[in-house]
This record gives structure tokens, sequence and C-alpha cells, in this order.
């Protein structure tokens, strides 16, 4: 007969509330930032007439194509493009948050990850269960996010060199790419408005619908996320096998069948940590030190790392872009004529035609350079004469 296991209660208070906390700060954050820009936006429609209100930087961090080219640039130049550098730093501080713990930012601080909760613990009121995918369609659409990141990636690190990256960069269509989403969303056309409704309504009946299958955001941070030192760490010996941690688990994880979850689908939410009802049993711990991780410093780390980069671009003043107001009011005349490269075909032509305009560039600059040369020598010469 088995013999029954000594059980310690886990008595550590959950971090869930606070977590929840944490998320409707950066929520009620990211309405305060559209509302700024609603008020700017108002302003560039009024023509200039209206009372002026400045563009809030953090609406950069809705930029993740600007943002993502913006890194790239900077990792390869070493210069920081003056177009939406608050979008490269939030980006950068995305990443470090995830190096550091995880996929944390998708639960704790992101804002569609936290409507997508609430839109799943509702389904989750309605049902009374968690519904879940089964396997042999859960996979394959799970790939998808990786399938939309590829594209990305391919267009930018494979498609574009460096001088169309930063093109692309310095173009009016990036200038003007938080006015162009917020009409997206102000004039939204019938098709988005289905789709986003679609994704509700999806995300009732399977938790996380967007973030689980489509947001490729999340996937990148998925793979960075495998670099994070702490992982959450099972001790076989105290274990009970309830099943508690699974159960809890958002992301469907089998917790308590594995001793260390390595998995791209783990956010760091803490819920397995907090359902598990044995103490020293379920932590988030350091693989180096095997030393176990408070629940509070996850918090405390996810918060403080992110501030930390955003406070770093604000006092070394790059947090706000180069774009004046006047610019502004004649970009916003002139909007509807920008667009951007479309398909592979588009961006290989952009590329070809940006490489062909900095090769301008340079002969012309060349040629000013000749013809300065040439002056000064005559300028000598003539002087020598007068002399
Ligand atoms: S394994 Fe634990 S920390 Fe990771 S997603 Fe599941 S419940 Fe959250
Ligand atoms: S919650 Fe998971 S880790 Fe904790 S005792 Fe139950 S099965 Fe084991």
């Amino acid at each position: 007969m088995k013999a029954k296991k000594k059980i310690v209660r886990n008595l550590e208070k959950p971090i869930q509330k606070y977590r929840f906390l944490i998320q409707s700060c950066f929520a009620a954050l990211c309405l305060w930032i559209g509302y700024d820009f609603y008020r700017f936006v108002h302003f560039l429609e009024s023509n200039g007439s209206a009372e002026y209100f400045r563009r809030p930087s953090g609406v950069d961090g809705f930029l993740p194509i600007s943002s993502l080219m913006s890194t790239y640039y900077f990792i390869s130049t070493g210069i920081i493009n003056p177009a939406h550098p608050a979008g490269m730093f939030i980006f950068l501080a995305i990443v470090l948050v995830s190096i550091v713990f995880g996929k944390s930012f998708c639960s704790w601080l992101c804002p569609i990850g936290f409507i997508s909760e609430l839109v799943g613990d509702f389904g989750e009121k309605i049902f009374k269960r968690k519904l879940k995918l089964p396997k042999w369609i859960d996979i394959p659409l799970r790939s998808l996010k990786y399938i939309l990141l590829g594209f990305f990636v391919y267009a930018i690190f494979v498609l574009m060199n460096l001088v169309a990256v930063k093109a692309f960069l310095d173009s009016p269509y990036n200038q003007v790419a938080d006015l162009k989403m917020y009409y997206f969303f102000a004039d939204i056309s019938k098709t988005a408005l289905i789709v986003i409704g679609s994704l509700l309504v999806l995300s009732i009946f399977i938790r996380n619908f967007w973030c689980r299958f489509l947001c490729p955001y999340g996937a990148l941070l998925g793979i960075f996320s495998f670099l994070s030192p702490h992982k959450i760490k099972r001790n076989p010996v105290s274990c009970i096998d309830c099943g508690l941690c699974a159960k809890a688990c958002p992301s469907s994880i089998k917790v308590d069948k594995v001793l260390t979850v390595y998995s791209d689908e783990c956010n760091t939410c803490l819920s397995c940590v907090d359902a598990c009802p044995v103490e020293d049993t379920l932590d988030l711990k350091s693989v180096f030190t095997k030393k176990r991780i408070s629940k509070k410093y996850v918090a405390i780390g996810v918060v403080s790392i992110y501030m930390l980069v955003i406070g770093f671009a604000m006092i070394t003043g790059h947090w706000k872009n180069n774009i004046t107001r006047d610019e502004y009011l004649v970009h916003y005349k002139l909007m509807d004529t920008y667009g951007h490269p479309t398909g592979t075909a588009a961006i290989k032509e952009f590329d070809e035609k940006a490489a062909e305009k900095e090769l301008q560039d340079e002969n012309s600059i060349s040629k000013k350079d000749e013809k300065s040369d040439k002056d000064k020598i005559s300028n000598t010469i003539r002087q020598k004469r007068i002399n």
C-alpha cells in the first residue's frame, strides 16, 4: 500500500488580485493615452484652430511593426530613429521583461491579454468549465501566430536591407502610422468590426483565442521566454497529484505532469502556484540558483523593468518624436495619399527604389564635394595670383 504523504498546507497569499490590479492600471493608462491622442487628433482635424494637445508618445507602443524595425535599425547602426522612439523603448522593455520573467508581459501588462482574460472568465461563468479544443486542432491553430510572425520577420530581415528599413522609418507613412491606426478604429469598416466581434465571441468559448492562436507579438515573446532563467518547477516528492495546478492554468499546460514548465504558452501568471495546496511544491524558481522567487517579486520585477526602460528613454531625451506641430498639420492634410508596400513583390520594389535613391544621394553628395574641392583649389590659385 502506498504510504500517505504528510501535507503541509500552502498558506502563502495568492497574487492574482495584485495581478488584476496591475493589469487594470495598465489598461487605464492605455485608455488615458487613447484619450490624449483623441484630443491631439481633434486639434489636427480643426486645422490647428482648436486648443493644442501634445501627442502622447505612449501611443507608439501600439505600432509593433514600426517598433520592431526601429529596434532592428538601432541594433544594426546604433542610431535611434526619431519618428517613433518611444515605440522602440517600449518594445525593448517588453522583450527584457520576457527574458527575465518569461512571457509575463501577456499576463501582467498587455491590455489585450487583460480583455481576453475578462472575456474568458465570463465564458467560464456561463459554461461552468474551461472549454478546450482537441489537440489535433489546437496545435495547428497555435502555429498560426508563428506563421504571422515568420512573415513579418521575413519581410523585414530578409526582403529589406538597412537602406530600405531607414527609408520606411523616415517615410511620411511611418510618421503618421499612429494617425492611420486611429482612423482604422474611429472609421472602422464592417469587415474589421466583424473580425473583432468574432474574435471576442470566440474568446468566450476558447480562453485567450487571439493570444493563443493569432498574436505574433505573443509568439515572439514566447520565443524570448525560453531564455528566461525563471521557470515554474514542481517538487515531485511533496506533490500530492491533485491536478489543481493544471486545472488553474489558463494555457492548458499539464503542470502536474512535468517537473519544469518549458512552454512558449506559459505566461508566468502564477495561477498554478496560487492553486497548489501544498507548501514548497510548486514555485517559480531560478534554474541557476534553484532558489524560489517570491510571487510579489515577480509583480514588482515586471513593473519595475518596464518602468525603468521607459524612464531611461525619458531621461535621456529619447521618448518624444521629432515631428513638429506644423509638420503634423501638413501630414494630416496629405495623409490619404501616403501608402506602404503590401506583399513581397511591393517590398522588393520598395527595397530597390530605396537603394537607387541612396545611390543618387551619395552621387550628388560626392559631386557637391568634388565641386567644393574644385572651388577651394581655384580660390587658392586666385588668391596666390593676387598676392
Ligand atoms: S504554467 Fe502556471 S504560470 Fe504558466 S501559464 Fe500555466 S498557470 Fe500560468
Ligand atoms: S497543485 Fe499541482 S503541484 Fe501542487 S500538489 Fe497538486 S498536482 Fe502537485
